[in-house]
């Protein structure tokens, strides 16, 4: 497909952003929007190589209020987007092994309760008791929400992506954006190596990468791509069906129920910030010996798969929503590892903020890009 000369907006990046932000703008019946993806397919970016965990677990009132939001939109996502997105509710729960995270479980349980959010605080000993194939004599707490669980995040961006086009969307792929033109204070041009597109409007769904969109308009946006990877391994009979997404959160180990086998994932806490995406093959080692402390039957396991891909981490872990100094030019990224379970509310909220100037079903005005220079952070603790 051609590309357009001209468009009323201009959304850059189809990974869960950027195309739930065009279909809820073509739903409020905007017209003219042009989304334009760099890679090959839609949704290969963090989206597609995320582990797909939603939940209701956080420890700021925001990021819950978000997944209030956001997770009934994912229960329904076939209702709404005719897509099946397989949500499955199996529930996350969060294991402590110190003092200092389980006095913090405790009050993201009392935040979340208040908040109409059930989440239950465990023992150390009902943690054991609900793990009985896991090692965790030092488990002091745990957290635990049956609402919680995994969803395929490649249904949700094809959902999304199908339902914007019925609705008119030019949605395209292989179509990177090499600049942005300002004119004045204000977005006059988007431009690709084919072409330029005359618009207004952008919105910079860019995800780890949204950092150098803003470079392109001269506007700073503090989202450093930091590498996270994971492995899968093969058909595992001894995982019970309801197995939980576990993490060990003192070293942002995680499983979780993938097929027959498990998903298994950690946060290498020394990766430096940059846009490497092959799998570090010493620190793979490094998760699997400390997943194995945890669950010794994985001394039989083989691997199945592995993959690395982004977190999209801004300084206090919350995204950014909204305008900026250039007029025209609108930012949703920077979810820092955790935007997949919010990219239905998110693209949802952009479209409230593009067409009313303001956001609606969920006040995230505080979570604007004046708020780092302005020293306003609201930092997020349940980062894995
Ligand atoms: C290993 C890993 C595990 C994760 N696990 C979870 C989880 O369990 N639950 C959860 O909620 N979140 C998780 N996340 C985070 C989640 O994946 C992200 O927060 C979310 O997917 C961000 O969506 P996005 O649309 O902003 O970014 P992306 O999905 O990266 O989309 C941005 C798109 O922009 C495109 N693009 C970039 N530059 C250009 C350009 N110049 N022109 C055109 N297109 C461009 C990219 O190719 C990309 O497709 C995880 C992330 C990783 C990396």
């Amino acid at each position: 497909m051609d590309l357009p000369r001209t468009a009323d907006i201009v959304i850059i990046g189809g990974g869960v952003m950027g195309a739930s932000a065009a279909y809820h703008l073509a739903k409020r019946g905007m017209k003219n929007i042009l989304l334009l993806e760099k890679e090959e397919f839609f949704g290969t970016g963090a989206t597609g190589r995320c582990a797909g965990g939603v939940r209701y677990q956080f420890s700021t009132e925001i990021n819950v209020r978000l997944s209030l939001a956001s997770l009934p939109m994912i229960e329904c996502f076939k209702e709404e987007i005719e897509q099946d997105v397989n949500y499955r509710q199996c529930g996350y729960l969060l294991i402590a092994t110190n003092e200092k995270d389980a006095t913090t479980f405790q009050h993201n349980v009392e935040l979340q309760n208040r908040l109409s959010v059930e989440t239950e605080l465990l023992s150390g000993e009902e943690v054991r008791a609900r793990l009985p194939l896991m090692q965790f004599e030092d488990a002091l707490a745990g957290t635990f929400n049956q609402k919680d669980g995994i969803v395929d995040p490649n249904s949700v961006v094809a959902g999304y992506i199908h339902a914007a086009q019925k609705l008119g969307v030019k949605a395209l792929t292989r179509a990177e954006v090499t600049s942005v033109r300002i004119r004045g204070d204000e977005v006059e041009a988007v431009e690709t190596s084919q072409s330029r597109i005359q618009t207004r409007n952008v919105l910079n769904a860019a995800g780890p990468w949204a950092g150098l969109i803003g470079e392109m308009a001269r506007i700073s946006i503090p989202i450093i791509p930091v590498r996270r990877q994971m492995f899968t391994t093969n058909p595992l009979k001894e995982i019970p069906e309801n197995f939980p997404f576990v993490i060990d959160f003192a070293q942002s180990l995680y499983f979780h129920r993938e097929g027959d086998g498990l998903l298994i994932g950690m946060s290498n806490q020394h990766e430096k910030p940059g846009f490497d995406q092959t799998v570090d093959e010493a620190f793979e080692l490094e998760n699997f010996e400390a997943a194995l402390a945890r669950l010794p039957l994985l001394g039989r396991a083989r691997r199945a798969s592995h993959w690395a891909g982004l977190y999209e981490v801004t300084p206090d872990a919350h995204p950014i929503f909204g305008g900026s100094p250039v007029k025209g030019f609108n930012i949703c990224a920077g979810f820092s590892g955790h935007g997949f379970m919010h990219g239905p509310v998110a693209g949802k909220l952009m479209s409230e903020y593009i067409l009313d100037g303001e956001f609606s079903t969920v006040d995230v005005s505080m979570l604007d890009l004046g708020r780092f220079k302005e020293e306003r952070l609201i930092k997020e603790y349940n980062v894995v």
